[in-house]
């Protein structure tokens, strides 16, 4: 699914998400009224029967990125809804039962249909918006062909590091350390050109 939108080197756009919050309003176990309390200065949602110990904590949910290259091209994907001249990195949520290493290499299978050797963690970024956090990894691809996954993708593209600009948010900043370990200090893409005129 689409996660974050950001376009290398042409007419740079963001999506202004709303904030993306479970709103549940009743109780998933029980199914009576949640009520909003106070606790600690913090706004929470739990349930209205006293015998439920139901609480809506809404945590982040972990989303893999990959800095998916091979041959100092790095290739970026464009998700189906995007306009034409979007791209980021490969992104998917983290599953049940797998490390984010695992989970990663099974997001660039799935996506453009190459195995791959998951390196370092570039680093860990906050996405408030839609309340995920990023876990951003440097993924060397193996040669073969890029097959996108037709149910999720419509595009893909490869870019050189030399010509990757790193865009603001989360996955842009993983861009960003990632050309820095190789000594390249490409300028950043401005945010204000990233909003939709
Ligand atoms: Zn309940």
């Amino acid at each position: 699914m689409p996660l974050e939108i950001s376009a290398v080197n042409s007419t740079p756009l963001c999506l202004e998400y709303a904030h993306m919050q479970y709103d549940y309003k009743y109780c998933p176990i029980c199914k009576n009224e949640l009520n909003t309390r106070e606790e600690g200065g913090l706004e929470r949602k739990r349930c209205s029967d006293r015998e439920c110990e139901f609480v809506l904590w809404n945590n982040p949910t972990p989303v893999l990125a990959a800095v998916a290259h091979r041959n100092d091209e790095v290739v970026l994907v464009q998700s189906i809804g995007w306009p034409a001249h979007w791209f980021s990195l490969i992104t998917g949520f983290m599953e049940a039962g797998e490390t984010p290493e695992e989970g990663i290499a099974r997001e660039v299978k799935e996506e453009i249909g190459l195995d791959c050797k998951v390196g370092e963690l570039l680093g860990v970024y906050e996405f408030i918006q839609m309340n995920q956090i990023i876990i951003a990894y440097d993924v060397i691809l193996s040669e073969g062909e890029i097959i996108i996954d037709r149910e999720e993708l419509v595009d893909f593209k490869t870019i050189r590091s030399g010509e990757l600009k790193p865009w603001p948010s989360g996955t842009g900043q993983a861009v960003k350390k990632w050309l820095s370990q190789r000594g390249i200090e490409n300028k950043e893409l401005e945010f204000k050109k990233l909003k939709k005129s």
